[in-house]
C-alpha cells in the first residue's frame, strides 16, 4: 500500500503560514489584493475562479474581478491590464487562459507587469525562472508540486525525476524548479517514443505526470519505492475526474502517490494566494527602500 500524498494537509499548513504573514502585512498598512481578469464564461475558468476566490478571501486577501464578454476587443482588455499595473492597491493578477482566438494572447499576456504576474504568464516571468532571479513568480501548479514534495519530506537533491509534459504552464517550469532543487530531470512529451517514456519512468525515483492523458502511467511504467505526482486532470467515460496515472494498478506497487482529485490541485489555489502575499511583501520592501 502506497502512502497517499493528499494535498489538503499541504494547503492547511501553507494557509497557517500565510495567515500570520497577512496579519503582519495588515499591521503595516498593506492589504493584499488579487485581481482576477476573466474573458467569457468557460466552465473550467468559473470553477477555478470560485476556488481561487474562496481560498484568497478566507485568508483575508481582497479579490477584485474584472470581467469581460467573450468578444471583448483587444485594446479594452489591454487597457484593463494597464489599469491593474498602475493600481498600487492590487498586488497580484490572474488572467484566465486560453484567451478567445480573436485576441493576440502573446500581446495581451505580456502587458502585465512581472511583479504582479502571480501565475507566470508573461515572458519575463519565465525568464526569471530560467535565470533564477527573484523576478516574478513560478506558475502556481509547478510551485504546488514542489510545495507538496517538500511538505512530505521527499528529497529532490540528486534524485532522478521523469517529468511528463513540457508545457510552459506546467511541465517546463516544474522541470526548471526541480533542477533548481538539485534533481536530475528527464522531460518526456508527445515526441518522446512511448517506450522511452516508459524507460525514463521506470528508471526514475520520482515521476511527475502533467500530460492530460488518462491512464498514461500504468503498472508497467513504475517500480517499487517510487514517488508518483499526478498533475493531470482528465475524466472517466462516466464523467468522474481522474489523473494521468492508473491509480488502481499503480498504487499497490509504488511507495507514495498523489490522488486525483485531492492532490496537487488542492494545493494550487493556496500557492496562488501565497504569491499575492509575496508580491505584497516585495512591494513593501521596495517602498521601504525609497
Ligand atoms: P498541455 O496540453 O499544454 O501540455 C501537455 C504536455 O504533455 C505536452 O507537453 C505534451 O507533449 C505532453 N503529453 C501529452 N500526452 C503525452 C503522452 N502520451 N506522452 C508523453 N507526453 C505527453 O497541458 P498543461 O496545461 O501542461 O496541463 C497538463 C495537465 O495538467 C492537464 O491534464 C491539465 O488539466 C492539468 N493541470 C492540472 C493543474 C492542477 O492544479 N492540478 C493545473 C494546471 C493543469
Amino acid at each position: 500500500m502506497a502512502n497517499v500524498l493528499k494535498g489538503g494537509p499541504v494547503a492547511v499548513a501553507k494557509m497557517a503560514e500565510l495567515s500570520e504573514q497577512i496579519e503582519e502585512l495588515k499591521a503595516r498598512g498593506i492589504h493584499p489584493c488579487l485581481a482576477i481578469v476573466r474573458v467569457g464564461e468557460r466552465e473550467d475558468d468559473l470553477s477555478y475562479e470560485l476556488g481561487a476566490t474562496k481560498r484568497a478571501e478566507s485568508l483575508g486577501i481582497t479579490v477584485r474581478k474584472f470581467l469581460f464578454p467573450e468578444q471583448v476587443a483587444s485594446d479594452v482588455l489591454i487597457h484593463a491590464l494597464c489599469k491593474v499595473n498602475e493600481d498600487d492597491t492590487i498586488h497580484g493578477c490572474l488572467l484566465f487562459r486560453p484567451l478567445p482566438p480573436h485576441l493576440d494572447a502573446e500581446q495581451v499576456t505580456n502587458v502585465l507587469r512581472t511583479e504582479k504576474d502571480i501565475d507566470a504568464m508573461a515572458r519575463a516571468s519565465l525568464g526569471g525562472l530560467l535565470t533564477r532571479t527573484n523576478v516574478g513568480f513560478a506558475p502556481c501548479t509547478a510551485a504546488a508540486c514542489i510545495e507538496l514534495l517538500h511538505y512530505y519530506n521527499i528529497p529532490l537533491k540528486g534524485k532522478k525525476v521523469a517529468m511528463i509534459g513540457k508545457s510552459a504552464t506546467v511541465g517546463l517550469p516544474t522541470a526548471l524548479l526541480l533542477m533548481k532543487e538539485g534533481a536530475t530531470v528527464s522531460v518526456c512529451h508527445t515526441q518522446t517514443a512511448p517506450e522511452d517514456t516508459k524507460r525514463f519512468c521506470r528508471d526514475a525515483d520520482i515521476i511527475i505526470s502533467a500530460a492530460g492523458c488518462r491512464n498514461l502511467i500504468g503498472a508497467d511504467y513504475v517500480k517499487e519505492g517510487q514517488i508518483i505526482v499526478d498533475v493531470g486532470i482528465n475524466f472517466t467515460p462516466d464523467g468522474k475526474i481522474c489523473g494521468d496515472v492508473d491509480f488502481e494498478r499503480v498504487e499497490p506497487i509504488v511507495a507514495a502517490i498523489t490522488p486525483v482529485p485531492g492532490g496537487v490541485g488542492a494545493v494550487t489555489s493556496t500557492i496562488m494566494s501565497g504569491h499575492v502575499v509575496e508580491a505584497a511583501w516585495r512591494r513593501l520592501s521596495l517602498e521601504e527602500d525609497k
